[in-house]
C-alpha cells in the first residue's frame, strides 16, 4: 500500500530510480551496515529494512539515501546515520506496548521507525516548517500513531507523559531534567551530550527515584536549543 503511494507521488522518469533499486539499496545497507556491526535486535532490523529513508531526505539527495551517513535537510539541520538511528533505537528496547517521546523531528525518519515498533510516539521539533514538512510526511506514508509537535523539546510534553522510552536526536550540554521526570518507572532515555564539537550517547534508566546513568558511543550531533539546551 505504502509503495503504491510512493509510486505514483514522483514524476516518472525524473530523480527517482524505480523502487525496486530503492528496496535492494536498502536491503543491502542492512546487512552491511547494521547486522554485519553490532545491530542485533531482529525487530530493529526489522524497521529499519522497512523503513523507506528515500522518502525522508531531499530530492536531490535520494541517492545517497542508504548510504551511512547523516545527510543535510535544510535549515543547518540534518537527518543521522543510519547506523546512529539503528543503534540508538536498540539502545531503547521497545516494546510494541511502549510509549515513546522524541525530541529533533528533523526529516521524521527517526520518528518513523520509532512509529514501527511502538504503539504511540509524541516527536517534537523547535522550527516550525521542519515540523510541518515531517508532519505532512509521516502522515503521508500513514503513520498514525506518530503525533508532530512544534515547541521546545527540551521540556519534553507534559499532556502524554510518562513515557516508557525518550530519544534526543539533537545534542546539549547534558541529559534535560525535565525529560527524566517525564520517564516512567523502568523506562529507559537515550541522549547525545557534551561539548558542542563531540559528544557520547548517555543511556538513563529509571527504576522508581533512582536514574542510573551510562555512557556510550562518541558521536556528533547538531545543537539541542532550548531551555535545558544551549542558547538560540
Ligand atoms: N531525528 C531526526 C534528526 C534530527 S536533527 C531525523 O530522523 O531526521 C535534530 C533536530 O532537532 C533539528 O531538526 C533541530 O531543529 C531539532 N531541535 C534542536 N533543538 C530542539 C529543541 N529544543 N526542541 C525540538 N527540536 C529541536
Amino acid at each position: 500500500m505504502r509503495h503504491f503511494f510512493l509510486r505514483r507521488s514522483f514524476p516518472r522518469g525524473k530523480v527517482s530510480p524505480p523502487m525496486d533499486d530503492f528496496d535492494a539499496q536498502r536491503n543491502a545497507m542492512v546487512e552491511r551496515q547494521l547486522a554485519a556491526r553490532n545491530i542485533t535486535s531482529p525487530r530493529v532490523l526489522t524497521a529499519m529494512r522497512n523503513v523507506p529513508r528515500h522518502c525522508f531526505v531531499p530530492l536531490h539527495l535520494r541517492d545517497q539515501a542508504y548510504e551511512d551517513r547523516p545527510l543535510e535537510i535544510g535549515h543547518g539541520q540534518t537527518i543521522s546515520q543510519p547506523y546512529m538511528v539503528a543503534y540508538m533505537t536498540q539502545l531503547l528496547d521497545l516494546r510494541p506496548t511502549d510509549r515513546v517521546l522524541e525530541i529533533g523531528t528533523g526529516s521524521g525518519y527517526q520518528a518513523a521507525i520509532l512509529g514501527s515498533l511502538a504503539q504511540r510516539v509524541v516527536t517534537m521539533e523547535r522550527i516550525e516548517s521542519i515540523g510541518l514538512t515531517a508532519a505532512h510526511l509521516l502522515c503521508e506514508l500513514g503513520y498514525g500513531n506518530i503525533a508532530v509537535h512544534v515547541a521546545d523539546g527540551t521540556l519534553g510534553w507534559l499532556d502524554e507523559a510518562p513515557y516508557d522510552a525518550i530519544i534526543v536526536t539533537a545534542a546539549g550540554p547534558s541529559v534535560p531534567d525535565a525529560l527524566k521526570a517525564q520517564l516512567a518507572d523502568g523506562g529507559r532515555l537515550v541522549c547525545p551530550a557534551g561539548p558542542r564539537d563531540m559528544q557520547r550517547l548517555v543511556r538513563v534508566t529509571r527504576q522508581a527515584e533512582l536514574f542510573r546513568e551510562e555512557e556510550s558511543i562518541a558521536c556528533v550531533f547538531v545543537p539541542l536549543i532550548g531551555s535545558e539546551g544551549w542558547p538560540v
